[in-house]
């Protein structure tokens, strides 16, 4: 560990260390990404985390873990009071996914400010562009990451610009963006190409990149995991399950479990499991390959927040598969929506690439690649609000001229006692 270096990041390929003190996204020396550098020699314990309650140390579900996140100073910290998301165990859902009751659990990070764990990441890299004073923070986006980075930005009274796939992303999260004040541009083109151009954007100009190639996202959303396993009295689970998209988060994953082990807080690494959807699922292909052959593809999934077909963290995401002996797999939008209207019926819900993550446990139990013993928690990543067109569709359109099994129809009728009792004995009582 560098003394001298303050915020130290360092190469994921090459190894080159820097000081994270300016906005840096690349390897100056071979283009690779940064992981910021935590001091893994330092020995923790479950009260190391213990803070006085209403300080930040205890209000915010990430600045509480402030020993394995970069050193930012007080003054530019820029919290919404974030994370501190509850796990619910669920008989129905776990039942579902071939779990026994009990063993199940999932981690609703849906419940942070914006309703995202997008949240968590935008905390640190907004706290850190404000430490490097940054005057205008962009990102692409294909919703969430919008809607988090425009209420941060304005939280801290900087500027804020959103890349956004035209067309494509949810009129939900794209309301949330308009209403917290970022410039909203819309690329016709997919998420890769509008990151793409944003890249070209910030090498150019002065624009602070909030993207998860940004060395200090992944870091807030490593708290994802750490709040995980405190509320499980640092007991590792057997399995954690996420969706992947641009599989910025499953790399984050693997980087909290391999600094909570070195530190000493848990004494095995929990299995990490990354599902896709089948219509965006080249890192699913790459596992089947051995991770010998990787393809990006075109990308085409109703799960708006996974549709990714370039993923820009895919090497250290695979390092998170490696180092856990995970799985990654993929279902397909029939299968993520019928899991999301299970979760969503236990009164839980979530958005569709939140759902993949039961529906993928489903699938790896039904092949035998997860035994029904395990305790499992999936992170259900958005609220149940963020895509709520295809909460809609999913009960009034018909599959094959039928209602989906789940379709949850309005009854319409004459406002008259005759017809409501009818609705009593056909549908209420019966
Ligand atoms: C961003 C996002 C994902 C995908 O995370 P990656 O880090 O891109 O793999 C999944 N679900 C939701 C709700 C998201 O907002
Ligand atoms: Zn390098």
């Amino acid at each position: 560990m560098s003394a001298t270096l303050q915020l130290p990041v360092q190469c994921a390929s090459c190894g080159e260390r820097l000081a994270g003190t300016t906005p840096i996204t690349e390897c100056p020396r071979c283009g690779g990404l940064l992981d910021a550098v935590i001091d893994t020699t330092q020995r923790l314990t479950p009260s190391s985390f213990d803070a006085p309650r209403y300080t930040l140390g205890s209000t915010s579900g990430v600045w509480r873990y402030r020993q394995l996140l970069p050193a930012i100073a007080d003054e530019h910290i820029v919290s919404r009071r974030e994370g501190n998301t509850p796990i619910y165990w669920h008989d129905r859902i776990a039942t579902y996914a071939g779990i026994e009751p009990g063993r199940l659990g999932v981690k609703h990070e849906g419940h942070n400010p914006t309703g995202s764990f997008k949240d968590r990441g935008m905390t640190v890299a907004v706290s850190h562009a404000k430490s490097v004073g940054a005057s205008v923070i962009a990102c692409a986006s294909t919703g969430n990451t919008s809607a988090s980075l425009a209420s941060y930005a304005a939280t801290a009274g900087i500027p804020s610009m959103v890349l956004i796939p035209d067309g494509k992303i949810s009129m939900s999260k794209l309301s949330q963006t308009l209403a917290f004040g970022a410039k909203v541009v819309q690329v016709a083109g997919d998420f890769d190409a509008a990151l793409q151009l944003l890249r070209e954007v910030t090498a150019e100009f002065d624009v602070y990149l909030a993207n998860s190639v940004n060395p200090f996202r992944p870091e807030g959303q490593k708290t994802i995991v750490l709040e995980m396993l405190e509320e499980l009295g640092w007991q590792a689970p057997d399995v954690i399950a996420l969706p992947g998209g641009n599989l910025g988060n499953t790399a984050a994953f693997g980087k909290a479990l391999v600094e909570a082990y070195a530190v000493g807080l848990i004494d095995r690494l929990p299995r990490v499991v990354t599902v896709q959807a089948e219509g965006a699922s080249p890192f699913y292909r790459y596992f089947q390959s051995g991770f010998d052959h990787y393809e990006p593809m075109t990308p085409n999934t109703i799960a708006s927040a996974i549709n990714i077909g370039a993923p820009a963290s895919v090497d250290r995401a695979r390092r998170t598969i490696q180092n856990t002996g995970g799985l990654v797999a993929c279902v397909t939008d029939e299968e993520l929506l019928d899991a999301k209207a299970v979760i969503d019926a236990a009164g839980i819900g979530c958005e569709p690439a939140s759902a993949t993550t039961v529906a993928g446990i489903r699938k790896l139990v039904a092949d035998g690649e997860i035994s029904s013993d395990a305790r499992v928690v999936c992170v259900l990543t958005g609220n149940v609000l963020k895509d709520t067109d295809n909460i809609v569709k999913y009960h009034l359109d018909d599959v094959d001229g039928a209602p989906r099994e789940r379709a949850n129809r309005p009854i319409r009728i004459e406002a008259t006692m005759d017809a409501m009792k009818k609705v009593l004995d056909d549908a209420i009582l019966s």
